[in-house]
């Protein structure tokens, strides 16, 4: 169902790095067993105790699924900092005191059709690194699912999960960490901000813009911190 404790191959953003133990990696028609489902002995049991960084779209597929503006769903359900390998924002979900996610309730996860990226990929995890992606099995201790019989490619798994459009918005918020590296800069700290408002909060950039359509603007957003970061 999800995602990782304390480790998190975001597609772009390494929190923490998984250990070589825990992943291996899957060429697309390479092929694991895998299932996850209500009742398996191990269920909510990666709901917990995450470090989860969401993505641009990620954000924008939970506020809507929340019926919440971005701006809202960014302040009550994330905190965010500046990540120490990209120079750029990162955004987190933030946990209940007791470690569990917000969104998990005893029938799992309550935002399902629209989870975010980490937890609809897992147990597989997305790493894009300049033109080439690829993908790793993470195991878990915890994690049952590995011991059923059912069998996936990495190609249809993605497709089962649908995560096309994910992965598509994605890596276009993957450029603008390109563009952040070939910039060589560090941003100030009202650079750093516009481009937390634009790239996260599509409620707030519409609203500055006049864009009406959600992917449009967050497309939009993510061009314009494209251009601020490159045209100095
Ligand atoms: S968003 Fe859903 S799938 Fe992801 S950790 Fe929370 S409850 Fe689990
Ligand atoms: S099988 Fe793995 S992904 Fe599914 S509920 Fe159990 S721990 Fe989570």
């Amino acid at each position: 169902m999800l995602f990782t404790r304390k480790i998190t191959i975001n597609q772009f953003i390494n929190l923490k790095p998984v250990t070589p133990h825990m992943q291996e990696e899957l060429e697309p028609i390479e092929r694991f067993k895998f299932a996850c489902y209500l009742g398996i002995n191990c269920f909510n049991e990666c709901c917990q105790n995450l470090n989860l960084a969401l993505t641009p779209y990620d954000v924008l597929r939970m506020s809507r699924a929340l019926e919440l503006i971005t701006t809202e769903f960014l302040e009550r359900y994330t905190s965010h900092h500046i990540g120490i390998a990209t120079g750029l924002p990162v955004v987190v979900l933030k946990m209940l005191p007791d470690g569990r996610c917000p969104f998990v309730t005893e029938n799992g996860c309550s935002i399902y059709a629209d989870r975010p990226t980490p937890c609809r990929l897992y147990p597989l995890a997305r790493v894009r690194a300049g033109d080439e992606v690829q993908y790793y099995l993470l195991r878990e201790d915890f994690c049952m699912g590995h011991m059923e019989g059912k069998e996936w490619s990495v190609v249809e798994w993605v497709e089962d999960q649908e995560a096309e459009d994910y992965n598509e918005m994605n890596d276009l918020f993957f450029e603008l960490i390109s563009a952040k590296n070939r910039s060589g800069r560090n941003l100030t700290d009202g650079e750093l901000e516009r481009i937390y408002r634009a790239c996260f909060d599509v409620d707030w950039f519409k609203k500055e813009t006049g864009i009406d359509g959600d992917l449009e603007a967050l497309k939009e957003g993510i061009r314009f911190s494209i251009d601020l970061i490159s045209h100095v």
